[in-house]
């Protein structure tokens, strides 16, 4: 249920009917813009009496939502959310372009690729320390020595960086990283998501493989149920019949997912299509669309890289992604 509150009711009264609300066992989420605050109700709002609470004196209206994702609905926040990452953001016009390796390998691969990503406009460095491999043989990771490489690049940088968790027990080595990543085979780790729900840091929730963008948000809800609302959703391509691809980017997810929440929408070109010379026109695809980033793979050496090779791109043809990515940007603000 959201509830529309008359424009300058005093902060008190509202804070009243808040109070009120959440002594029914209720959780609610307020969103003030300029001109109006609209509190989002969550939980079995089915014993709330919707006539009384429409006739408050401060009460504009109110609408059942009826969608079971609240907290990410825009319905509750029609303004997108703005997500921070140490001095970066994410959303609302605030675009992260997020590149390095799949895997970390090596302190030398780690710090020449996060110096590269960098000069060529680079906001976060990605790297992967726990891989979710599809064979138990292949590498799975330098694990918390990977961890601790990210966190020299990043001092090296001072680029954020962006991890992935496989597993909930492994959260203390997370502490330092700023952006935790949930991979599309834990989409629907629920455990997981729950565990996440209860920090503050932001997590990058990635699309599973077959999943509804429903069930994305659903995933989301899991996270921001617990009280971390700092959630930003990943497009990484879909699994479908093609095959010419390693997934098919699926990029009406894009402003399909603008409409249903307000959370912010990045891409992933890489896992998208497994092919190095499709990540450009996907990455142009995705920003011209309106995506609020991307995140892309950049390898110094990908004939050689552990895991990846063949969707990563060397430093150089990085650069040149990032020089026509932001020329778009500046095209699709320019054209509101
Ligand atoms: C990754 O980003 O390294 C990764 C494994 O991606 P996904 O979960 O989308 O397959
Ligand atoms: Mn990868």
């Amino acid at each position: 249920m959201i509830i529309i509150v008359k424009q300058n009711t005093k902060e008190e009264r509202i804070r009243d009917l808040i109070a009120w609300i959440e002594s029914q066992n209720l959780r609610t989420h307020v969103s003030s813009g300029d001109y109006t605050t609209i509190i989002g109700v969550i939980g079995d709002t089915s014993k709330l009496d919707e006539e009384l609470i429409s006739g408050l004196d401060i009460v504009e209206g109110v609408k059942r939502v009826s969608e079971p994702f609240k907290s990410s609905n825009r319905k509750f926040h029609p303004q997108d959310s703005v997500i921070s990452v140490g001095d970066q953001k994410i959303g609302a016009g605030h675009f992260a372009m997020i590149a390095g390796p799949c895997s970390v390998e090596s302190r030398e691969q780690i710090i020449s690729v996060a110096k590269s990503v960098k000069a060529a406009g680079a906001t976060m460095l990605r790297g992967g320390a726990f891989k979710p491999r599809t064979s138990p043989y292949d590498f799975q990771g330098l694990k918390a020595d990977g961890i601790e490489l990210l966190l020299e690049a990043k001092r090296e940088t001072g680029l954020p960086i962006v991890t992935e968790i496989m597993n909930a027990n492994h959260l203390p080595l997370f502490e330092d990283v700023d952006v935790i990543q949930v991979g599309a085979r834990n989409m629907q780790n629920f455990e997981l998501l729950k565990e996440l729900g209860r920090i503050r840091k932001p997590v990058l929730l990635k699309r599973g493989l077959a999943n509804t963008l429903k069930e994305l948000l659903m995933s989301a809800e899991y996270v921001m149920a617990g009280g971390n609302e700092n959630v930003i959703l990943c497009e990484r391509g879909v699994r479908t019949f093609e095959t010419t691809t390693r997934n098919t980017l699926d990029l009406s997810a894009v402003p399909a997912l603008h409409e249903l929440t307000h959370l912010p929408v990045v891409v992933d070109p890489s896992h998208a299509t497994g092919v190095a010379r499709y990540v450009k026109p996907m990455a142009l695809a995705a920003t011209a669309c309106g995506a609020d980033g991307l995140i892309i793979e950049v390898h110094n050496d990908p004939p050689h890289a552990l895991c990846d090779g063949a969707q990563s791109l060397r430093p150089e043809q990085f650069e040149d992604v990032a020089r026509c990515v932001f020329q778009i940007r500046q095209t699709v603000q320019q054209l509101g």
